[in-house]
């Protein structure tokens, strides 16, 4: 009877993560059978079968700009400067040795496993262009990066950011085969319609250490973004029910659209392993280790807790849009919030190890097939290279490819060959999202141990503040002594 009490009670409690995680292998079924149909779907058919996956996606992008300003002004305005110094500090140390570690483990696997070595006759003549890809100088992407942090317009910087444009100058009549070089193309720039994540999260940290600087008259905007946030959580709560059926059509769309598995598996199954065992590798090993050294605990029951998050990033192949239903349950396994508040919002911004980890993993895969040589101060290069370009690759699908282009430019590749990695990218996209997901939320564990002594000390002093009888009854007691 109690056994009987106990399974129901279980599936109670995770009735959602079940039925999201039969709505990820159900997808994955309907999209095979509709595949083997007689006629080949068109786009347009495709798009219809996915529209219910994007509803879903909408609804939880809607909430990223007013919960991710809400939380990081609440968590930093709520802390003392010291101690919110300090939570920022320990974070992005936390950030910057997981990310080194993984790009290291992704160029120590594809150093050793050598997927691209004797694939050249494989790809054969195949030079599928990519047109969509930018022409810019590495220099012109990390400086991108860095005017990004500081976004003129606030309004501008919530669905718009800067990015510099190469235009070719016209040919040469004398001699119209002559290459000209990036440098000499003129500078101009765009505006690229997608939200500058990180210029509202530095504008969100001033905003916060100012609000807490000012206390009592402070108090009030504080207090506004202490509600919005919980007011977003509210309704991640909604939103979050319809998850089973969003990566349901979203999975069974993505599978319907690839094309012959089988040609993949042979030109592009060994990197794939090696990029997934680089993942495995990371999280079980490396964060678990770091995980363990801190807290003393093995991370297995986080990572069960955090069962729906996972599932949903990988259903959804964005840290971003995972990011209101982490909060939540991190905040549900009594994590302080005041730390969830900064690290998981940062972290799904800048700390990505598995796109990290992916981007050196590729770029090193390329140049094996297209048998570039690489030197060793070239894969120190590509390691700091996929670092930035893990740190300026947004939290939604398919960034980090983008950002990639910055990483084959240090061995000397072309941005277009990112077509030879394109046809598995969608699928390596949704495991490396659910690693950048859990080292944000295994970072918010260490952070929250590291800092438990002074969130408490921080608490009786507020509470002290509340009351001051209790900070009477205290002296009382003492003087008894
Ligand atoms: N999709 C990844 C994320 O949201 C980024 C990437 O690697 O493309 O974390």
């Amino acid at each position: 009877m109690k056994i009987f009490q106990k399974k129901k009670s279980f599936l109670k409690d995770n009735l959602l993560t079940i039925l999201t995680v039969v709505g990820v292998f159900g997808g994955v079924i309907l999209g095979i059978s509709l595949r083997s149909s007689t006629d080949p779907w068109s786009k347009r058919h495709i798009m219809y079968l996915e529209f219910p996956g994007k509803i879903f996606l909408r609804m939880l992008k809607m909430l990223i700009v007013p919960l991710l300003v809400s939380s990081v002004v609440s968590a930093v305005g709520s802390l003392d400067l010291s101690l919110s110094k300090k939570i920022a500090f320990r974070s992005i140390g936390y950030y910057a040795v997981t990310t080194v570690l993984a790009v290291t483990l992704g160029i120590i696997l594809v150093v050793t496993i050598r997927p691209g070595a004797g694939l050249s006759e494989k790809f054969g003549n195949e030079t599928s262009q990519v047109q969509s890809v930018r022409n810019v100088l590495t220099q012109d992407t990390l400086m991108d990066l860095i005017r990004n942090l500081f976004p003129p317009n606030l309004i501008q910087a919530t669905f718009a950011q800067y990015q510099t444009v190469l235009v070719a100058p016209p040919k040469d009549d004398s001699d119209p085969e002559k290459e000209i070089p990036l440098t000499d193309y003129t500078i101009t720039n765009r505006y690229e319609n997608t939200t500058n994540v990180l210029g509202l999260v530095v504008f969100a940290i001033i905003l916060g250490v100012a609000l807490g600087m000012m206390k009592e008259k402070g108090k009030t905007l504080l207090n506004f973004f202490q509600s919005t946030s919980e007011a977003m959580m509210v309704i991640t709560r909604w939103v979050i029910w319809f998850s089973p059926v969003g990566v349901f059509f979203l999975v069974a769309a993505q599978v319907l659209e690839t094309k012959s598995f089988a040609g993949l598996v042979e030109k592009l199954g060994l990197y794939f392993m090696t990029v997934l065992i680089g993942l495995l590798v990371h999280c079980f090993i490396t964060l678990s280790i770091l995980y363990f050294l801190v807290t003393r605990k093995l991370p297995f029951k986080v990572l069960g807790g955090l069962s729906q998050v996972l599932v949903t990033a990988f259903g959804t192949a964005s840290s971003s849009a995972t990011m209101p239903l982490t909060i939540q349950t991190l905040d549900d396994m009594g994590i302080d919030p005041r730390v969830t508040r900064f690290v998981i919002p940062v972290g799904s911004t800048i700390n990505m190890d598995g796109t990290a980890l992916y981007e050196a993993v590729a770029a090193i895969f390329i140049a094996q097939f297209r048998k570039v040589p690489y030197s060793f101060g070239q894969l120190i290069a590509v390691s700091i290279t996929a670092t930035f370009a893990s740190i300026g690759a947004a939290g939604i699908p398919q960034a980090g490819l983008v950002t990639m282009v910055m990483v084959l430019d240090t061995v000397g590749l072309p941005s277009s060959d990112i077509s030879y990695i394109l046809a598995v990218d969608w699928l390596l996209d949704r495991f490396r999202t659910t690693i950048n997901v859990i080292g944000d939320s295994l970072g918010s564990c260490i952070v929250d141990s590291l800092s438990k002594n002074e969130l408490s000390k921080m608490d009786d002093i507020d509470r002290l503040n509340a009351d001051p009888h209790e900070l009477v009854e205290i002296a009382k007691a003492d003087s008894h002594v």
